[in-house]
């Protein structure tokens, strides 16, 4: 790649960070783009407004565009049950299901220590200053099936036990190994439905 330009180099490598993609794949879609010189326009307009507008809701921190979120300030959703999940995609997933009426808490990511990911890296303190603060009835852990879920489930619900709060978890319809954002509507919804207290 040292035949190329620097800053055709320098959109490989803006690509490549980005997750799932890989260097071969990342080359191949600025090649493609490069020869759409109206879309790069678009593109790079896109990207210059996100930039300067996203916000992390400062209670529940998915994005935003400005102070609370629109899930977090609709007043006719439950502001007494709280859903945690580990990411924007999942919040997404549970959405669709036209399930759930509550609030969010997104911990941005899953513990995992081989990736660094310690319990004090997530918004797992402010989880627990939440309810602290709040009038929270319900904490429903909603997360994967993975080892990095469960581990994290465990964590949260040795520490919710220290809050009269009651806890619970998605039923176990979903898949072991399954993420929450690939579980479809049907199932994802039967295990909000049947959740088991922990
Ligand atoms: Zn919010």
């Amino acid at each position: 790649m040292q035949y190329l330009p620097d800053f055709i180099r320098k959109l490989i490598d803006e690509f490549d960070k980005l997750p799932g993609i890989g260097p071969k794949t990342s080359a191949k879609l600025v090649f493609d783009l490069l020869h759409r010189k109206e879309d790069i326009r678009e593109l790079s307009q896109a990207l210059d407004k996100a930039y300067k507008n996203i916000h992390f809701c400062p209670q529940c921190f998915d994005l935003s565009n400005d102070g609370l979120c629109n899930i977090c300030k609709n007043p006719q959703r439950d502001q007494t049950v709280i859903c945690v999940v580990a990411g924007n995609q999942d919040v997404d997933a549970i959405e669709k299901t036209n399930e759930f009426n509550g609030i969010y808490h997104l911990l941005n990511g899953l513990i995992s220590p081989l990736e660094g990911l310690t319990p004090d890296k997530l918004k797992i303190k402010e989880l627990a200053d939440r309810l602290a603060k709040n009038n929270i009835r319900e904490v429903i852990i909603a997360l994967d099936q993975s080892l990095e879920g469960e581990a994290t489930t465990l964590y949260l619900s040795k520490l919710l036990k220290n809050h009269s709060v009651k806890v619970s978890q998605l039923a176990r319809g979903i898949p072991m190994g399954a993420n929450i954002e690939y579980t479809d509507q049907a199932t994802l919804s039967s295990a909000l439905q049947n959740r088991k207290e922990l």
